[in-house]
């Protein structure tokens, strides 16, 4: 039997899991700890979330925005759907084409992010909504899910890849009801133990394509006139790379991070002054290319 698009990238995510989860005798502590966050990850999304709202259905949506973050969640995600389908409807063709996710365009994002945004909705047969694309950049991130709710009514709980060391978010819990001034739903959060050289090891090892901003210093993505190389990964300040192994054994097996193409006026953000963002690993440093406004 063909599979679906949806079907074959949730059974290449299932088998890049799978593998990360099955290194013996790890070689790092970081691999070691990253297969725990794993399995702590695939125990909420199989046994609480998929319980109660059911991947096949319209009630959940993932947010996604091309960032490392939400795309390690996206590919544990569709891991869980495939293994949630072949526990219980073993055999029987995925009744879905695309999964919902949501795309909050608010505010000057990087074309390379945007062009990320567009092929990875391919790639992981997403039914993308994208809010507001062009005209009107300006209205909260609480006004334009307001608005996506408004056209989605059926959403019922909103997938997000939030981290406890993201700004506000040390005590925020795996499920839970959205705070005051935001639309009413769930906000599910199943990677908030994940530190961030286990978002860098699992992604690089996984050889999935990331976006290429992060290729040329940058450690995390907001608006392009707030966001600028982390000084930290200077090259003079000599960061050293602790995921060579994962790069050497990735999944892909071509033992190269796979970034794409800076396109748009970002062209000009290569350099030999930075290394890229995996070389960070320190929690703390990798907002420090984050402006406050
Ligand atoms: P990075 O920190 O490298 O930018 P990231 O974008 O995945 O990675 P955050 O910026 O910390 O992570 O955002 C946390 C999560 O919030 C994202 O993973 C995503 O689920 C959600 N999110 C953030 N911005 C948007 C947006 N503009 N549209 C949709 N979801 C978003």
């Amino acid at each position: 039997m063909a599979l679906n698009g949806l079907a074959s990238i949730a059974e290449r995510c299932y088998k890049i899991t799978q593998s990360y989860l099955e290194i013996k005798e790890p070689p790092t502590a970081i691999i070691a700890e990253t297969q725990d966050a794993i399995k702590l990850t695939k125990k909420y999304l199989l046994q609480e979330i998929f319980d109660r709202w059911s991947p096949l259905g319209r009630e959940i949506s993932l947010s996604y925005n091309g960032g490392k973050d939400c795309q390690v969640l996206l590919l544990i995600y569709l891991a869980c759907l495939h293994e949630y389908c072949s526990q219980n409807m073993p055999g029987q063709p995925l009744p879905v084409k695309r999964l919902n996710a949501v795309f909050i365009d608010q505010a000057e994002t990087f074309t390379t992010l945007e062009q990320f945004v567009e092929e990875t909705k391919e790639r992981y047969s997403l039914s993308l909504y994208e809010s507001e694309r062009g005209t009107n950049k300006n209205i909260s991130m609480a006004q334009a899910f307001d608005k996506y709710l408004t056209d989605n009514p059926e959403t019922k709980a909103i997938v997000v890849g939030i981290r406890h060391t993201d700004p506000f978010a040390q005590h925020l819990k795996p499920i839970q009801r959205t705070d005051d001034g935001w639309p009413d739903f769930l906000r599910l959060q199943p990677i908030l133990h994940w530190k961030l050289a286990q978002v860098w090891s699992f992604l690089l090892y996984s050889g999935e394509p990331i976006c290429g901003i992060y290729s040329v210093g940058f450690t995390s993505l907001g608006d392009i006139s707030h966001t600028l190389p982390n000084s930290h990964l200077r090259i003079s300040n000599s960061p050293s790379l602790r995921f060579q192994w994962e790069i050497e054994h990735s999944f892909s097996g071509d033992q190269t991070v796979h970034c794409s193409a800076l396109c748009g006026d970002d062209v000009h953000l290569q350099n030999h002054e930075y290394l890229p963002g995996w070389y960070l690993v320190d929690d703390t440093l990798e907002r420090c290319g984050r402006n406050k406004r």
